[in-house]
């Protein structure tokens, strides 16, 4: 069967089906719905009550949570769009995204996928196979090696031509998986193997290509969309250079580093390299620059996570251009319609602990809060209180995203925003967003893509002490939430003795931080309370706020604050940052079991891919003991101290639920 031309594929439909997840689905809704096209959602069994769900008009379960039962499974997908009568597919980002098979299966079915055409996407999907097409075409790549063969010689030889430092990639490669930097020869045979095994389980593929690693380098990337009539046309750029671990974190456009003539021919390389397959839908064409030369890395053939900005600064709705190309329409544009207004910044925002090497966090999200409604600032989301965040998928809950005349005004304001983000039952990213934008060398654009590995420590500062404010907050959040359970028991001790005494009385508290304890006394009579702290008399009073969280009023000054209890802590937003604190309860039963601080166990469901010690090995303490897979990233758990590994509790392939011990070292001495 000869492939069937873009035009041939294209076609005006009434029912879309979106065959993702999250903030990607809800996003792709949106817009749909606005275009008036009815809209259908596919979940698993993990996301029965998510957010997308709820927002399309119809929804079908595909199967169990793990991806390839679900959101990876082609015949569920398809059987669910014939089931509702949806005659278009959008893929979002990740998934079946840049999976030619599923494209090429639509278009078999007589389905249009909103995107490009199977052929396209094999051309330009695999990084080896677009790298040969592009240096054909002429458009500047980075020095490596991309061939078909892949035995250790023939790619240790390429590294030792192109020079380390290197950089193995996977071919089939996305999300900065399978991908290790290697500094010279004697690395380069175990970051294969450990890239090999991360790429085959993300992609079922694990094809490597060697590039030089180029040094100090900042990541630009150009949107692109072409139409199914031969039109292409480029949306300016974005700069991604903000990463960890090879991906995105923060986002923005236009590149602060590029001068008007730098960018008009990064735009045009991507044009050319787009117009060399006669590419149709929406893509970007990603570049590394050394800040002399700028070099073609990839092209991602689908929506971006980071489209939001490029849309601030175009006036252009992206997924509506797109499903407009699908209806085999003209683009609407053409290129000196497309100018640059202002700036515009986005923040990833993960469930994930930057204080623990960025462990992903699971869980039931219990606060959700997002700021006011405010001109320039948007929030993409997929996920709401009492949404749970499972282990099955990738741990980003929602973008932040900031527009303004410049990007001086553009940070500050998406710090604003991340500040009145509030999510708490999850830990997430939040404070480390903070800090990254807010730093000095981001502000003056003195960065590059190791910039945050650098940084590390002053971007995940240890916590600092609690001020008045902070400890008022930590009191009226107990107060808040007992005033809620007595609402709900009448019978609660808290209605007898708390609310309506009479005469003065006095309530303490003792709040436990790293540093020690701090005690704070609620002096309350009827109409005035004082809180006593460190010697002070400070007047207090506190209330749920009309615009959620706390009005407290401390000393005489109105302090608008956030502030929950969950379980023994308090969690505290003020203006001088968040903070954690642990409450000692007079009345509660203290579990201080350290579960976990001195043994080797899964922080999280996931499945052991490598042993790295044997029983019997001596380990000094931090010696890599084995790797588990957590949501598709690899975490090497370490020797809590020095010893000997007595028992290894698990073997390769184990799927390990939470909590559950792997291995057993038995101190030394
Ligand atoms: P972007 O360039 O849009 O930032 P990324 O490469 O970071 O995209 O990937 C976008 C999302 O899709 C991430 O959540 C990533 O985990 C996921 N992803 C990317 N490529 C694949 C793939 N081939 N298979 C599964 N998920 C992928
Ligand atoms: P992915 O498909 O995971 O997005 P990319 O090839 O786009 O893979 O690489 C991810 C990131 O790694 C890039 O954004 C860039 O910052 C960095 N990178 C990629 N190739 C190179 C290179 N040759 N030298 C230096 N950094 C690179
Ligand atoms: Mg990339």
């Amino acid at each position: 069967m000869t492939a069937k031309t873009p035009a041939a594929l294209c076609r005006r439909f009434n029912t879309l089906l979106i065959a993702n997840r999250g903030e990607i689905a809800c996003r792709v809704i949106r817009t749909a719905r606005a275009m008036g096209l009815r809209t259908v959602a596919v979940y698993s069994e993990a996301d029965a009550d998510a957010v997308h769900v709820a927002l399309a008009d119809d929804a079908v379960l595909l199967g169990p949570a793990r991806a390839r039962d679900s959101y990876l499974n082609i015949d569920r997908i398809i059987e669910a769009a014939k089931k509702t009568g949806a005659e278009a597919v959008h893929p979002g980002y990740g998934f079946l995204s840049e999976n030619a098979d599923f494209a090429r299966r639509c278009a078999a079915e007589g389905i249009v996928f909103v995107g490009p055409t199977a052929e396209m996407m094999e051309a330009m999907g695999s990084k080896s196979g677009s790298k040969a097409l592009m240096e054909k075409a002429g458009v500047p790549l980075v020095p490596g090696y991309h061939g078909e063969a892949q035995d250790e010689k023939t790619l240790a030889d390429a590294a030792a031509k192109i020079g380390y430092p290197v950089l193995a990639k996977a071919s089939a490669g996305g999300g900065g998986r399978g991908m290790r930097v290697v500094n010279s020869a004697d690395e380069l045979s175990a970051a294969i193997v450990s890239a090999k095994r991360e790429a085959l389980a993300a992609f079922g593929d694990d094809r490597m290509l060697i590039e030089k690693f180029v040094l100090n380098p900042r990541h630009i990337e150009v949107q692109i969309i072409g139409d199914s009539h031969g039109n292409l046309i480029s949306l300016l750029e974005r700069e991604c250079t903000l990463q960890r671990r090879h991906q995105k974190v923060i986002e923005e456009a236009p590149s602060p580093t590029l001068n008007a003539a730098q960018r008009e021919a990064v735009c045009a390389a991507a044009r050319k390299a787009a117009g060399a397959v006669n590419y149709v839908g929406a893509g970007t064409i990603e570049f590394v620059s050394d800040g002399k030369e700028t070099f073609f890395i990839e092209m991602n053939t689908r929506l971006q996570v980071e489209h939001p900005v490029t849309e601030l600064i175009t006036g252009v709705d992206l997924v509506e251009l797109q499903l407009r190309v699908a209806f085999g329409e003209k683009l609407p544009l053409t290129q000196d319609q497309i100018t640059l207004n202002g700036h515009a910044i986005e923040a990833r925002v993960y469930a994930e602990n930057p204080n623990k090497n960025f462990m992903p966090s699971v869980g039931r999200i219990r606060t959700w809060q997002t700021p006011d409604k405010v001109d320039g600032l948007r929030i993409d989301a997929g996920y709401t209180e009492g949404k749970t965040v499972s282990p099955n998928y990738d741990a980003m809950l929602a973008k932040v995203i900031a527009w303004a005349p410049t990007r001086d005004l553009a940070i500050s304001r998406l710090n604003r925003g991340l500040e009145e983000t509030d999510v708490r039952g999850v830990i997430t990213n939040i404070p480390f967003l903070s800090a990254l934008i807010t730093h000095p060398d981001v502000r003056a654009n003195r960065i590059d893509t190791s910039f945050i590995e650098r940084e590390l420590a002053k971007l995940t500062p240890a916590e600092t002490a609690l001020t008045e404010l902070e400890l008022g907050a930590a009191v009226g959040a107990i107060l808040q939430s007992e005033k809620i359970a007595a609402g709900r028991d009448a019978h609660s001790p808290w209605r007898a003795s708390g609310w309506t005494a009479v005469g003065m009385r006095q309530r303490n508290f003792v709040f436990r931080q790293a540093e020690g304890e701090r005690r704070v006394a609620l002096r309350y009579g009827s109409g005035s309370s004082v809180l006593a702290i460190d010697g002070r008399e400070l007047s207090f009073a506190s209330s749920a706020s009309a615009r959620g969280g706390l009005d407290l009023v401390l000393d005489g000054v109105r302090h608008h604050v956030a502030g929950l209890l969950d379980g023994h802590e308090v969690y505290v937003r003020t203006r001088n940052g968040r903070f954690e604190v642990h409450w000692v309860d007079p009345f509660g039963t203290e579990d201080e079991e350290q579960a976990g601080a001195d043994r080797v166990v899964a922080p999280l469901p996931g499945t052991v891919v490598a042993l790295l010690v044997e029983e019997g090995a001596a380990v000094e303490k931090g010696a890599a003991i084995l790797t588990l897979e957590v949501m598709k990233m690899e975490q090497t758990l370490r020797a809590p101290f020095a010893g000997t590994v007595k028992q290894l509790k698990c073997k390769v392939g184990d799927i390990v639920a939470e909590g559950v011990e792997l291995a057993e070292i038995e101190p030394k001495g």
